[in-house]
């Protein structure tokens, strides 16, 4: 989507907010004094639930928690919101983070992935975004590269917060971080994933999946994320330097368990 067909549909969406906040004059108040990454996690929340996009209870719950729950508890005390993972569905298979502790599975990855341990590398990857708060950095730079844009989306008044979530959302299919901010997300992601267990290998393995898969199949996740070299690289480089941590995981992938999911499983979304 286009800056331009975003800054519309915030157009939209956000006049009918004003009306809301206009009669609830005590929300605006109470939101000055949040972090502005918990307001802009919150923005995105509840505008993929106003789409009917988030699961609300699956029983495919019973087989992201047993991943998650180790996830958050390994990276909790890298940040200072509680990790929160939700379940959206989404045709293409990805995975991705917002400001404030929220991570977002999308149902078709668990279909993806071949073992748990590729998926929990994902997810570590994702965590570790919001850990080095890199989204936050690169929408503060893409808020000067459209600031008049912002600028007078404001003045209808809506909260900075919302605005930017809204613009956030659109991007968040396409944000294109360096690949440095992404291999240091890979570094970090791979330290929280050994403290979970899992194997940290898993994320190398995703890419090379990514990478044998034919490019009609290619997902989001791989555009958002584009596997190469240098990436597996620096992270065999991090799992050689630090023997302590990583040497007792197996680099082979035939050594994971497959990750099985039951098909055409119940979903009964948010609303
Ligand atoms: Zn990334």
């Amino acid at each position: 989507m286009k800056a331009s067909d975003l800054l519309r549909k915030a157009f939209l969406y956000t006049s009918s907010v004003t009306l809301c906040l206009a009669t609830l004059g005590t929300v605006s108040a109470q939101q000055q004094d949040q972090d502005p990454e918990v307001q802009i996690g919150q923005e995105v929340f509840n505008e993929l639930k106003a789409k009917g996009e988030i699961v609300e209870s699956s029983p495919l719950y019973d087989q992201l928690r047993p991943i998650v729950d180790p996830i958050a508890k390994a990276a909790q005390p890298r940040y200072n919101h509680p990790f929160k993972f939700y379940l959206v569905h989404e045709t293409q298979p990805n995975a991705f983070a917002t400001p404030g502790g929220n991570v977002y599975v999308v149902d078709s990855l668990l279909y993806f992935v071949r073992n748990a341990d590729e998926l929990a590398g994902t997810l570590c990857h994702e965590v570790a975004h919001t850990i080095h708060h890199d989204t936050m950095t690169l929408m503060e730079k893409q808020e000067k590269l459209e600031k008049r844009e912002i600028g007078a989306a404001i003045l209808l008044g809506p909260t900075q917060a919302h605005v930017l979530a809204i613009l956030l959302l659109g991007k968040l299919h396409s944000l294109s971080y360096s690949r440095d901010v992404e291999s240091r997300a890979d570094l970090t992601g791979s330290d929280v994933c050994a403290a979970t267990g899992y194997n940290p290998w898993g994320l190398v393995w995703l890419f090379q999946d990514f990478d044998n898969a034919n490019l009609g199949q290619v997902p989001q996740l791989l555009s958002d994320h584009p596997s190469n070299q240098n990436r597996v690289e620096a992270l065999e480089r991090h799992f050689r330097q630090n023997p302590s941590v990583f040497a007792k995981f197996n680099p082979d992938a035939k050594s994971a368990a497959p990750f099985v999911v039951p098909k055409n499983v119940a979903e009964v979304f948010m609303h």
